[in-house]
C-alpha cells in the first residue's frame, strides 16, 4: 500500500539512531505490517534493516537475535543437537498467517513490537525466558523481561523514540524439554491460542506460557508438577479481561481451548516419569 503522507525514509541510519527521532517517524523494519494498512500518522520511515545487525549468534550463554533478524533467517537456523527447541522455533516460524509470504521479509522485533495478541516470536521468546535489550532516543539502554514487554493487543512498554535491538534467550532455556499448541480456526490462519511449556531436564518445576488467546502473554509457574485440579484453577486464575476476543475466537472459546492444551502439554512433559 502506498503511504501517501511519508516524505521521507531514512535508508542509512546512523549507528545509533533515534536521536533526532520526532513525531510522525516510525521505525522500518521488514515493513510487512507498515505497508499492509494505512498510516496516516506518519512522516518518515527509519529503516533499520540498512544496520547490519548480526541476526543469530549462539554464545555459551545463549542465543543473541537481533531484532531485524528475518523470520526466514530464524526458521533456517541449523540447531546444534545438544539445544532442545528447534521444534518450537520452526512452529512458532509456521504460525504466521499466511506463512512464507510474510516470513521472508518479516524481523523478529517487528513482530514482537507490533505486539499482537497473535505475535509468534512473542510466544517464542516469552516461552523461552528472553531479555530485551531496549535502546532509547536519550543513547540510554534497558533491559525488559519478555514477559514484561507487551502490555496489551498492539500496546507495548516501547517509549516514543526507542528501539528494539537484540533478544537474548538464555543457555539454560535452550536445554528445556518443550511441548506447544496451536489452535487456529484455518490452516494457515491467525492464531486463537498459542501454548507453550517447558520443563528443566530432571526437574518438577514446569512453566506455561499462554499467548494468542490473551490480550498480552500469560506466564503460569508451577514448582511442582500441577495435577488437573491445580491446573484448571491456575487457568481460572487469569483475570476475565485478559482473555482476547476478535473474529478468531470468543473469551470463553478461548479458555476452553487453554484448558484442552494445557492438559495435554503438561502429559506430554511428564510422559516417561516414574509413576
Ligand atoms: C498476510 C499477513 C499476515 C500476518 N500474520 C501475522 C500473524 O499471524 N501474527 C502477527 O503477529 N502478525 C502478523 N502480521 C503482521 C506483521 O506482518 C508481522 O507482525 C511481522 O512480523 C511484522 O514484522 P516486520 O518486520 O514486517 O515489521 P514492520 O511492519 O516493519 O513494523 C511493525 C511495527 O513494529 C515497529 N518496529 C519494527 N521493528 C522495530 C524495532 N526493532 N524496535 C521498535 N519498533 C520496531 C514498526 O515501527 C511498526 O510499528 C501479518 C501481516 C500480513 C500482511
Amino acid at each position: 500500500m502506498d503511504l501517501n503522507t511519508v516524505t521521507e525514509v531514512v535508508r542509512r541510519p546512523s549507528e545509533r539512531p533515534g536521536t533526532d527521532w520526532r513525531e510522525g517517524d516510525a521505525w522500518l523494519a521488514g515493513g510487512t505490517w507498515l505497508y499492509s494498512t494505512e498510516q496516516p500518522d506518519l512522516r518518515r520511515l527509519i529503516d533499520l534493516t540498512a544496520l547490519d545487525w548480526e541476526p543469530l549468534v549462539l554464545t555459551d550463554e545463549g542465543l543473541e537475535i537481533g531484532a531485524t533478524c528475518t523470520v526466514r533467517d530464524l526458521y533456517a537456523f541449523p540447531w546444534p543437537e545438544d539445544r532442545t527447541p528447534g521444534s518450537l522455533f520452526r512452529a512458532s516460524c509456521e504460525a504466521f498467517l499466511s506463512s512464507f509470504k510474510v516470513w521472508n521479509a518479516a524481523t523478529v522485533g517487528g513482530n514482537i513490537c507490533l505486539s499482537l495478541p497473535a505475535g509468534p516470536m512473542i510466544t517464542l521468546t516469552v516461552a523461552l525466558e528472553a531479555r530485551y535489550e531496549l535502546w532509547a532516543a536519550d543513547g540510554s539502554v534497558r533491559f525488559v523481561d519478555a514477559l514484561d514487554f507487551v502490555t496489551g493487543d498492539h500496546r507495548n512498554v516501547l517509549a516514543p523514540g526507542e528501539l528494539l535491538r537484540r533478544v537474548t534467550i538464555p543457555e539454560h532455556a535452550l536445554r528445556r524439554r518443550t511441548a506447544h499448541r496451536r489452535f487456529s480456526l484455518t490452516r494457515l490462519g491467525r492464531s486463537t491460542v498459542f501454548l507453550v511449556g517447558t520443563r528443566r531436564p530432571h526437574a518438577s518445576q514446569l512453566f506455561l506460557t499462554v499467548t494468542a488467546g490473551t490480550t498480552r502473554p500469560v506466564r503460569i509457574a508451577f514448582d511442582s508438577l500441577p495435577d488437573a485440579r491445580a491446573l484448571r484453577q491456575s487457568i481460572e486464575a487469569v483475570p476475565a479481561d485478559v482473555w482476547f476476543a476478535d473474529p478468531n475466537g470468543t473469551p470463553d472459546h478461548r479458555r476452553h481451548l487453554t484448558r484442552h492444551f494445557a492438559a495435554e502439554i503438561c502429559r506430554e512433559l511428564t510422559a516417561g516419569d516414574p509413576p
